[in-house]
């Protein structure tokens, strides 16, 4: 049954909603329901690769992903349940002066919140992974604190707790509108019927723009395609091999166990919301991986699958109030990191929907960034 009223609706069930549903329902927000048209975390969030780095080049983005890490390395003790989490580590390829300069100024800011990286030569990179060509790189970035997590486990995780302490998710549906009564919010309309609501949040990941234009709002996102190819079981490699970024081609792996998880980087250039395999793809990412790592040439690929990216101009979040209208928050737009900051998302976010003063300044990641003139922005 469809509840008839809510204190917040969210709509959006993907790592993003669920973590700001149960870190609400954390903080005793009242009556929150959540709509999903499909089912919890079958967006973006199940197709990630699980990645969680502290090496971003802008302070909010940097205190994400410590309180983020904090959270993961509790996660079981807070959640009931493990989440596969590793700290195995990034190692991002750097090929000429110009990233190397970009990257010391990140590590510098990196290192300044507390985080552990450093800029490291090409001899100790193939130390690192011993597989790897390194001929042509300048340097790297390694993060020993980095590392992934299963996004499945996190957003079934973050469901099942905000069920426990009330939360409706309601799966298999959409929010089809939003009403409004002049500029403020009053319901959500769904095929069940209507939710009256004072408090909505657009979290839906790929989708948001179209949540967006319910009230008339362009929402800045622009879902990008990207594929994951994992090998079979594969002894060619050190496992466990790190993260490893190669800035050149867009080209990254892991190892998933024994096996190899690997991309080739965004296909497409225009807005996409559906996200089937092309496996014409292959090719281009076994190129671009025997190129970087000799040895996978003796892997065979297992299964693939292909996501959305929802990306924003800049590539950095939306956490913000809609313009012009009271009782529409965004958390939009988190590009290729909504999954690992998806913890200090829902905290922060939680905080702001309760009244609460947010626990990190976000006000870089306000909509309004993108009025202003590129250069003037982070
Ligand atoms: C191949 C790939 C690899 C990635 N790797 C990483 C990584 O290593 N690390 C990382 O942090 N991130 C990674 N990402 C990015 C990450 O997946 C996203 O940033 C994150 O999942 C966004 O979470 P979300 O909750 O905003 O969106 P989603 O998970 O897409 O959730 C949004 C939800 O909203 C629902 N929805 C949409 N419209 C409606 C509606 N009208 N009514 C009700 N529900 C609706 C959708 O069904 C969906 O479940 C990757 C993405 C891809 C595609």
């Amino acid at each position: 049954m469809i509840p008839r009223t809510a204190d917040i609706v969210i709509i959006g069930a993907g790592a993003v909603g669920s973590s700001i549903a149960y870190h609400l329902a954390r903080r005793g927000a009242g009556n929150v329901v959540v709509l999903e048209r499909e089912m919890v975390g079958s967006g973006s969030t199940s197709k990630a690769a699980g990645g969680i780095r502290v090496q971003f080049g802008t302070r909010v983005e940097v205190e994400f992903s410590l309180r983020s890490i904090e959270f993961f390395k509790r996660f079981e003790d807070e959640m009931g349940v493990p989440c596969d989490y590793r700290q195995e580590g990034y190692l991002i390829l750097l090929f000429d002066e110009a990233d190397l300069a970009r990257y010391r100024k990140n590590v510098a800011l990196q290192t300044s919140l507390g985080a552990e990286v450093r800029i490291v030569k090409p001899a100790e990179a193939r130390a690192i992974v011993p597989e790897l060509r390194v001929d042509d790189i300048m340097a790297a970035a390694w993060g020993p604190m980095d590392g992934y997590a299963s996004p499945n486990d996190v957003v079934q995780a973050y469901a099942n707790q905000a069920r426990a302490r009330g939360v409706q998710i309601l799966e298999g549906t959409p929010a089809t509108a939003i009403e409004l009564s002049g500029d403020r919010v009053t319901a959500v309309l769904t095929p069940e019927g209507r939710i009256e609501t004072p408090l909505v949040v657009n979290a839906a990941g790929p989708q948001a723009p179209l949540i967006g234009r319910m009230v008339g709002l362009e929402v800045p996102v622009d879902p990008r395609r990207r594929h994951i190819f994992v090998t079979d079981e594969f002894a060619g490699v050190r496992h466990p091999m790190p993260l490893v970024i190669d800035r050149k081609s867009g080209f990254y792996c892991r190892s998933e166990q024994r096996q190899v998880l690997m991309s080739a980087g965004d296909v497409g250039t225009t807005t996409e919301f559906s996200a089937s395999v092309d496996w014409s793809m292959l090719g281009e990412t076994v190129d671009k991986a025997v190129r970087r790592i000799p040895a996978l040439e003796g892997a065979s690929i297992r299964h693939a699958w292909a996501g959305l990216r929802p990306l924003t101009p800049d590539e950095h979040a939306i956490l913000d109030w809609a313009p012009d209208l009271r009782g529409l928050y965004l958390a939009v737009g988190f590009c290729g990191h909504g999954f690992q900051h998806s913890p200090a998302t829902g905290q922060v976010v939680a905080e702001i929907l309760t009244g609460a003063p947010p626990s990190i300044d976000i006000t870089d990641l306000a909509l309004s960034r993108f009025a202003r003139p590129q250069s003037e922005r982070n």
